[in-house]
């Protein structure tokens, strides 16, 4: 979206990020990136880059006028790409200013659990989907959810504790949450 990192700025990024972790002793920086899925279904950059990222975070931000068939269909699809870890902001929701797009979530949570992606709660105040309803929904079916500031300044991530509330009103426990672990149990799953 807004100033989007394109292949090769992204690659340049990579590099740094390799630097630092080769460099800075205790430290590990996981390089991801959220990524478009486009009105086909087909994920903004190429594979060849998005195999290098540690995980994706996968998001519909525009064409939120598609009808519940295409809108499905389109998350499913771009879910095919084995690259495609986590949906984030699953409805696309802003509480006071906009309803989500019209989607089938029931469809969307099999999806997710037969191909291994996982939903985010995003804590972001304005957002925080998947609702309560859908949160628990998503723990029955067996799928994890990662929860999300989606912080664009270090002051963002405060909201995170809007999250863990929004998550609890969907039973949802720690162990259901991808975030709660260290990153050598949280890395298996997000090889597909
Ligand atoms: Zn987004």
């Amino acid at each position: 979206m807004a100033h989007g990192l394109d292949p090769e700025r992204l690659s340049a990024q990579f590099d740094e990020i390799d630097r630092l972790n080769d460099h800075v002793e205790g430290l590990q920086l996981l390089k991801s990136c959220e990524v478009d899925i486009l009105a086909d279904g087909k994920l903004d950059l190429p594979d060849s880059i998005l195999k290098r990222l540690d995980f994706t975070v996968c998001a519909v931000h525009y064409r939120f006028d598609l009808d519940i068939e295409a809108q499905t269909r389109r998350i499913l699809r771009a879910m095919d790409n084995r690259c495609f870890n986590i949906l984030a902001h699953p409805t696309g929701r802003l509480l006071g200013e906009r309803p989500g797009y019209a989607v089938d979530l029931d469809r969307v949570i099999d999806g997710a659990r037969e191909r291994g992606c996982f939903l985010e709660i995003n804590a972001h105040p304005t957002r925080l989907d998947l609702d309560d309803v859908h949160c628990r929904q998503a723990r029955e079916a067996g799928v994890k959810l990662s929860i999300s500031t989606d912080a664009h300044s270090t002051v963002g991530l405060n909201a995170m504790r809007y999250g863990v509330d929004q998550a609890r009103r969907g039973w949802i426990e720690a162990a259901d949450v991808l975030n709660t672990r260290p990153w050598k149990e949280l890395k298996p799953l997000f090889s597909r």
